[in-house]
């Protein structure tokens, strides 16, 4: 076994390796970027190296600041985790040159499944079941046309060099090929520099079904079973589960022979997974080769509380020449196991990747071995930054069958606050209590089918949020009441006090907050606290009611309002309050009466960025007369496009950045005059 390794990434993938080396006594080496002096993986592991600028390609890409880590601190082999260099052959060749191992497949295991349609020949050879459709060199768009209509509609349109959704296209009828050919490839080219691309049969309602494998260098080859990954946005998995949910015995076993077939067949070793489209239901249950990932998966947790082992661990076993630790029929699967990718995104954005600092994280307890497991690389303060993927943690859950993970994943999502930015929580906590996904009928299709109740609306706080963030405001002076008076001289004077105690007077203090969420114009609501002997009374909206309550030092707050006793917690960041109750997440803006003032004038708005990012269109001039909803500007920010839109009927005062300008979060774009009713 390797007594030193280094991990060419960072946040909790480099965190979990660092975990599993760690207990089997092997030093590990983290590399960081500038923008990563300070993160969590540097500080875990036993010595860091830099290696570079923030931008991936001077750091995290940087084959030859890596290669030179290594050998500075003497790692004897390279731990790639995932994305960044793990799916690269030529890293992995120049690994061997240098003289260190990689911990993954051969160069040409690699390159073998990294063109979508070299892979497909590859495993049609194999005996592996493909997606019928066309994946050869022939590119003329009248030849794949005719291809498409052979193949029957509807089609996909895949660039084959894709990953991560990009150069893909569903097309429904004949009329449509033409111009989603040509979208596909443009995408393509841009995204890959290749715009080769391949023709598949669209499978309908499809699953993404996964198994994974493991090779050795002895030529041994298992399947760890499967995993579903079919709850996905933009292409792009969320939510993860192992089994699959009924599927049938039989089914497995050959999928996963399939699998190993597809693993023996280009002399794979260490973790990989064969990603299946899986058409099953009624009719049923036909799976087709779609890709082969060669390295460890973000979702490998929900192998490993199923099948109780440390797939990390195997990884650094086979690479260091060990043969696989069990036999196939040594394997088995017990109970069943979800994760939820918690991101800083905003799912009422279409899932737009979000940035800013964590003022506040609290996440459950972890246990690497489950019931309840936490893979994260960032700490409370840590900062989501534009320049890598915003994906704050992994919730695991394990329990003996699919209904009790899926409780205990729910009761996680509880358990999780962040403040400081938008993320998927709330989102992922009504797919997990979803009844449709309780039956287990999942498909690609999931989250659009059941948007209604998933993307959750911002309507009016109710009375009990409200209260909630007035008790919190109270409870939060009076805490800084405390502790101002012990510092003063004289603890008993009545400025020190915070129970709204006036001179000749009822004793009361009204608190005002701003909410609406995202609509343009948000309902101010004021509410009266009366400060009683036996505990509050609040006027609110609905009415007056009797509140009582406590405030931890994390926010949780334990309170009787009305005649409801709450669990909650609320946090304060900045001018905002964020209120967490019941699965959801409120912010709602503290209003200062004075800063209402400077702020008043209506109808004046400032269009700002939502994110760091770089102005790549200007689709109006200053003075231009809009429409609401009308383009104005369009900004890139982590390789997605976002565009800015008038809030209203008015007029553009003024543009502030032009194309190419780089621009920072919070920083105003244009000045905009809303049309007076
Ligand atoms: P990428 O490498 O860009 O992520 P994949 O080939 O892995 O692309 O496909 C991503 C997702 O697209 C799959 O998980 C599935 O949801 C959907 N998909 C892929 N191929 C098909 C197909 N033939 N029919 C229906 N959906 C598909």
């Amino acid at each position: 076994m390797f007594k030193r390794i280094l991990i060419a990434n960072r946040g909790e993938i480099a965190c979990r390796v660092i975990r599993t080396a760690r207990r089997l006594a092997i030093e590990t080496v983290a590399v960081y970027s500038d923008a990563d002096a300070g993160a969590m993986h540097v500080a875990e592991a036993d010595a860091a190296i830099r290696i570079g600028g923030a931008a991936p390609s001077e750091s995290y890409l940087n084959v030859d600041a890596i290669l030179a880590a290594a050998k500075a601190s003497g790692a004897e082999a390279i731990h790639p985790g995932y994305g960044f260099l793990s799916e690269n052959a030529a890293f992995a060749e120049a690994c061997a040159k240098a003289g260190i191992v990689f911990i993954g497949p051969p160069a040409s295991a690699i390159r073998a499944m990294g063109s979508k349609s070299a892979a497909k020949a590859l495993m049609e050879k194999a005996g592996v079941p493909v997606v019928p459709g066309y994946h050869g060199d022939k590119q003329e768009p009248g030849f794949l046309a005719k291809e498409a209509g052979r193949i029957g509609y509807p089609v996909l349109i895949k660039a084959v060099a894709g990953g991560g959704g990009k150069g893909m296209r569903r097309v429904d009828k004949a009329a449509d090929f033409a111009e989603a050919l040509a979208g596909a490839k443009r995408e393509a080219q841009g995204a890959f520099k290749d715009d080769v691309v391949l023709i598949e049969k669209y499978v309908e309602r499809p699953r993404h079904v996964e198994i994974q494998v493991f090779g050795d260098a002895k030529g041994n080859a298992v399947y760890l079973f499967e995993r579903d990954c079919s709850v996905q946005r933009r292409h792009q998995k969320v939510l993860e589960e192992a089994p699959a949910p009924g599927l049938d015995p039989k089914t497995r076993k050959s999928m996963g022979e399939a699998a190993v077939a597809a693993a023996k067949a280009i002399g794979y070793t260490g973790a990989g997974t064969i990603e299946f489209i899986f058409g099953g239901g009624p009719s049923g249950s036909a799976f087709y080769f779609m890709e082969m990932n060669t390295r460890l998966q973000v979702e490998h947790p929900v192998t490993e509380l199923i099948t109780g082992l440390d797939l990390v661990e195997w990884q650094l076993r086979v690479a260091s020449g060990e043969a696989l630790p069990l036999k196939q029929d040594e394997l088995s699967i017990r109970g069943h196991a979800v994760e939820a990718r918690l991101y800083a995104e905003d799912p009422a954005k279409d899932f737009l990747p979000a940035t800013g600092r964590l003022a506040h994280l609290a996440l459950p307890p972890s246990n690497p071995q489950g019931p309840v497991r936490v893979d994260t690389g960032v700490r409370q303060g840590d900062t989501v930054s534009i320049h890598y993927d915003p994906m704050i943690a992994k919730l695991i859950a394990w329990g003996e069958d699919r209904a009790a993970a899926l409780r205990r994943m729910a009761s996680m999502l509880d358990e999780t606050r962040v403040a400081g930015m938008v993320t998927n929580r709330d989102f992922l906590r009504a797919v997990v209590t979803h009844p449709a996904f309780a039956t287990g009928d999942v498909h690609t299709g999931f989250i659009g089918e059941h948007a209604k109740e998933l993307f959750l609306a911002d309507g009016p706080a109710p009375d009990r949020v409200l209260a909630l963030a007035a008790l919190h405001s109270v409870l939060a002076n009076a805490a800084e009441a405390v502790t101002r008076a012990a510092a003063s001289g004289d603890p008993f004077s009545p400025w020190n006090r915070s129970d709204g105690w006036r001179l000749n007077d009822d004793a009361w203090s009204i608190f005002r907050f701003a909410e609406g969420g995202r609509e343009v114009a948000a309902r101010e609501v004021a509410i009266t606290v009366h400060y009683r002997k036996s505990g509050y009374v609040f006027d609110l909206p609905g009415g007056s009611v009797p509140v009582i309550g406590t405030m931890a030092a994390d926010g949780t707050i334990t309170a009787r309002i009305g005649g409801e006793v709450c669990h909650a917690a609320a946090v304060r960041v900045g001018g905002e309050v964020y209120v967490f109750d019941g699965g959801r997440t409120w912010r709602l803006a503290i209003v200062d009466p004075l800063a209402a003032v400077a702020d008043a004038e209506i109808g004046t708005g400032k269009l700002t960025a939502p994110m760091p990012g770089k102005i790549i269109a200007v689709k109006v001039e200053k003075g231009a007369i809009v429409e609401r909803g009308q383009a104005l500007l369009v900004m890139e920010a982590m390789k997605m496009e976002h565009t800015i839109r008038a809030p209203a009927d008015g007029k553009v005062e003024g543009i502030h950045y032009a194309v190419g300008d780089q621009v920072d979060e919070g920083v105003e774009l244009i000045q905009f005059e809303a049309k007076e009713d």
